[in-house]
């Protein structure tokens, strides 16, 4: 990594929130700025689940897209989590992945999967984040808001927290209290956090109370995930928040951990059973620390129980039977702990004709995704793709956003169209389904019924998945064919056997 010219101009950055996409943040700010500084509310110990990131309890898959920039950002980042406990595997051949009940072919794809916690994830992300000798961390800083005005953000407003270290829990799963949505409610040590719209601080120089600061920045980035007020902070400054657009899911998930043993699963790190009709799915995956992190999720509000007899009832419904044979074997460590996940947002800045300059909003708190599809972290990474380019070639901090969130939106569109085209063929997942989403689904249905035989469909399906190849790619001549000609093949039996 290239420092800032030394004798250059100061240039400071905050970022709002030290989870995956924060990190991301900071480290491409290195490169440009002499000053970074991330404000995170929590205090944990880095490596567990923390309150602010209840989602770390739960199976986060890294698509090999988002592996490949944070490994170009961090040369040497999958090595440092196979050393810290991690797994890799060829996605299709290490994994069992099933989608209507049959397990797609076991094919070479030429994309990696990382098999860990997300709290290995983000902990050595940190460590190689904090390493960087112009980045600081901050922790036990709530960020209140926004200082300056409709046309500039200068800064931000922050509370210190006075309690001691947070008690994390050194599992991914136990003891962690129900969050939902990520946004804290009840049992916070911030309980104040869920009040919106505070008001403007009385100076803008300096310490405002014993608790309160004003933190002055060249950039300001709010990478504070789902649960993010920037539309109330903006409104707070007399700038115009952006409109949204949601996607109802309901979405439910468990997890639980187990010891792991050899033999199950016929040696394999990982399965993948993708949610079916019924709007019901699960993972398992053989996690750091000789585990096996098990989650099960539903739609709609079909959301798996965490009580014991309940979570196995709900692992025996899934279209094929591995996850259950794992959570009927194995030993379990700890309670299953839930999250629920109610819609998909997006925060449409890129459709805004003015955005303040010297704001950027990023991750979650930009676009958060339904986490089925294991986007969210790979869109973090592509956001913070973009932001290295838009700062690559040279714009200033006030032309910045504009520029930043044209391309951001470019990124996620993709992601965003596969999640939400996958979420509507839930029957009671509410929105249009005009002629081209239909058309796309019943597509989408034959391709997956060909990927289960034919290597190649298999392949590239997974390559979009994965968000390396376009959509396009499955719809070019030498995979038409092979798609309509399998795919009703496919079709043919499947239907002779039920
Ligand atoms: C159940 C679930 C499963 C998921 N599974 C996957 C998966 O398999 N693959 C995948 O890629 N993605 C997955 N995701 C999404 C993924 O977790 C996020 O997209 C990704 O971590 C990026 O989030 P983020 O960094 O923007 O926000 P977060 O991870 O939520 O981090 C936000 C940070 O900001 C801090 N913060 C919040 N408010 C403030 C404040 N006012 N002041 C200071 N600090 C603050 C928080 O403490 C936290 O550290 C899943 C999400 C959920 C909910």
């Amino acid at each position: 990594m290239t420092a800032p010219e030394a004798g250059g101009a100061e240039r400071h950055a905050i970022v709002i929130g030290a989870g995956v996409a924060g990190l991301l943040a900071a480290r491409v700010l290195a490169e440009f700025c002499t000053r970074v500084t991330i404000l995170e509310r929590d205090t944990a110990e880095p490596g567990v689940v923390r309150r602010g990131v209840g989602q770390g309890a739960h199976l986060h898959g890294l698509l090999d897209r988002g592996r490949s920039i944070i490994e170009d950002l961090y040369p040497g980042c999958t090595d440092d989590l196979v050393a810290a406990g991690a797994h890799t595997a060829e996605v299709l051949v290490g994994t069992r992945w099933y989608i209507g009940g049959s397990r797609l072919a076991a094919t070479a794809t030429d994309l990696t999967s990382v098999i860990a916690t997300r709290p290995l994830l983000e902990s050595v992300l940190r460590r190689r984040t904090l390493e960087l000798p112009n980045v600081t961390l901050r922790e036990g800083i709530t960020v209140r808001g926004l200082t300056g005005d409709g046309e500039r953000v200068t800064g931000v407003r922050v509370t210190t927290h006075r309690d001691s270290r947070q008690d994390g829990d050194h599992g991914a799963a136990s003891d962690t209290p129900a969050i939902d949505d990520g946004v804290r409610r009840s049992g916070s040590t911030d309980a104040a956090d869920d009040g919106a719209g505070e008001g403007e601080p009385r100076s803008a120089g300096g310490a405002d109370s014993a608790d309160t600061e004003i933190v002055g920045a060249d950039l300001v980035v709010d990478a504070s995930g789902r649960g993010s007020r920037i539309c109330e902070w903006l409104r707070v400054i007399g700038a115009t928040a952006p409109v949204e657009e949601r996607l109802e899911v309901d979405l439910g998930y468990a997890s639980r951990l187990y010891r792991h043993r050899d033999g199950l699963l016929g040696g394999h790190a990982s399965v993948i059973i993708s949610t079916g009709a019924d709007g019901r799915g699960g993972g398992a995956v053989h996690v750091e620390g000789d585990r096996w992190l098990v989650t099960l999720a539903g739609m709609m509000g079909d959301h798996p129980p965490t009580d014991p007899a309940g979570f196995h009832a709900y692992a025996a419904t899934l279209s094929a039977p591995d996850i259950h044979e794992i959570v009927t074997a194995a030993e379990p460590l700890g309670d299953a702990v839930p999250y629920r996940f109610r819609s998909s947002v997006r925060r449409r800045f890129d459709r805004e004709p003015e955005v303040p300059a010297a704001l950027v909003v990023l991750g979650d708190a930009q676009c958060a995704f339904n986490p089925l599809y294991a986007q969210g972290m790979t869109v973090a990474a592509l956001q913070a793709a973009v932001l290295r380019e838009c700062l690559r070639i040279g714009l200033p901090f006030a032309e910045l956003p504009a520029r930043f969130y044209a391309a951001a939106a470019e990124a996620a569109d993709t992601a965003w169209q596969l999640a939400a085209a996958s979420d509507l063929r839930h029957p009671a997942v509410a929105g249009r389904r005009g002629l081209r989403t239909r058309l796309t689904n019943a597509y989408v249905a034959q391709t997956y019924r060909a990927a289960h035989h034919d290597s190649l469909v298999a392949r590239t399906f997974m390559r979009v998945a994965h968000l390396v190849e376009t959509p396009a790619a499955l719809a070019g001549p030498a995979l038409v064919g092979r798609i309509m000609l399998r795919g009703n093949g496919a079709a043919a039996t499947m239907s002779a056997h039920h």
